[in-house]
């Protein structure tokens, strides 16, 4: 009897902590999820790291989540630290989406639910779900800015254009180079868009981790080496933090005045350096893509994965990692300009007006 009622009493007295934090009993039941982010340099990873744990948080689960500083070996260890751990999921943004195999292996052996988070891993059966946007339409929108800012489509032209690329270790790169090729192809081929440098295709163009500095340097080069004597007139950019080398390399010698304008030049994530420069006419364009949504679908996976319940997915074809092809979750990203920044980034509530002020 005296043991029954201590029972009693120690389940009462847990309820109460339970209610006094906030988590319900099959809350606190719920699991750890590992998040592996590849770097803090990019404002686009933290929010997602912060979504990530908002989302997950309020859905009763534990959190791990790791920067690596875009340092191959450190992502490793955190995610074999968190298979270690006893996480039962991990979300992992990739540095490099070849170089996982092996802890994903042990992943598996555990019966953890591993999904890629934005960026494919490659090179393994252990990768279960993709949660990412549609790729090849990020491209394809950053060509149309191009085409929209010289007015290719009403027969303008000829223009000089520089073609830039992501990492080549980020499986997103060819996606975005291809989908922006397929709309600038056709002018290259009509001459109404010259390659001066003659750099096309991403053996020749991709910019090693994303990194502004490098493609910096490489503009720097493009400009002296074949712009002594003409004028450039658009850039194909991947990413905002390329774009920003790219616009510091170009003032370097002299372009944003009257008599030399910046050229067209795109971009991507919707990073608050960007749209000011998009503001002060340096940057042309950016993409957005609404790390909100993705916490939201990569939560999802996770929950429905671990409850044995259907994931929900939208795409089983297109993302082949040279094993396998990763059931998908595509998202839209949506393209933004000097006219509707306001209504998709204030409005939505992603950023306040005030941080660009
Ligand atoms: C992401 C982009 C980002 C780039 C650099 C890519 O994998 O999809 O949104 O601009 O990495 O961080």
């Amino acid at each position: 009897m005296l043991k029954l009622k201590t029972t009693f009493l120690a389940l009462a007295l847990a309820g109460a902590a339970m209610m006094a934090t906030g988590l319900t009993a099959s809350a606190q039941d719920k699991a750890t999820v590992g998040i592996a982010m590849p770097t803090k340099s990019s404002a686009r990873w933290i929010d997602d790291g912060n979504n990530m744990v908002k989302v997950l948080k309020e859905r009763g689960y534990n959190t791990d989540l790791q920067y690596a500083e875009d340092d191959i070996p450190n992502q490793l260890s955190q995610v074999e630290n968190m298979v270690t751990k006893g996480a039962k999921a991990l979300v992992i943004a990739a540095i490099d989406g070849t170089t996982l195999s092996d802890v994903l292996k042990q992943a598996k052996a555990k019966g953890i639910t591993v999904i890629a988070y934005d960026r494919l891993i490659r090179g393994t059966p252990n990768v279960d779900y993709y949660a990412t946007f549609d790729n090849f339409q990020v491209g394809v929108l950053q060509a149309q800015s191009i085409e929209q800012g010289l007015g290719l489509k009403d027969g303008k032209g000829p223009f000089n254009i520089e073609l830039f690329g992501g990492s080549p270790d980020d499986n997103n790169a060819y996606f975005f180079y291809n989908g922006a090729m397929s709309v600038l192809k056709p002018y290259i081929d009509s001459g109404k868009l010259v390659v001066a440098s003659g750099q096309m295709g991403m053996d020749k163009v991709a910019t090693l981790r994303w990194d502004g500095a490098t493609a910096q340097a490489r503009m720097d080069n493009l400009l002296s080496a074949y712009y002594g004597n003409k004028k450039i007139n658009a850039v194909l950019s991947p990413y905002d933090g390329i774009s920003i080398g790219i616009i510091s390399s170009l003032k370097g010698v002299g372009y944003g005045s009257a008599d030399q304008p910046m050229p067209v030049i795109s971009g991507q994530d919707a990073e608050v350096p960007s749209i000011k420069a998009m503001l002060r006419g340096d940057q042309y364009s950016t993409i957005f893509k609404d790390t909100r949504d993705l916490a939201k679908v990569t939560a999802d996976m996770v929950d429905a994965a671990l409850g044995g319940k259907q994931v929900a997915v939208n795409d089983t074809k297109t993302y082949e990692n040279g094993v396998k092809t990763v059931p998908s979750y595509l998202l839209k990203p949506v393209v933004v300009y000097k006219d509707n920044w306001e209504k998709v980034l204030v409005e939505s509530g992603y950023y306040k007006k005030a941080q660009f002020q």
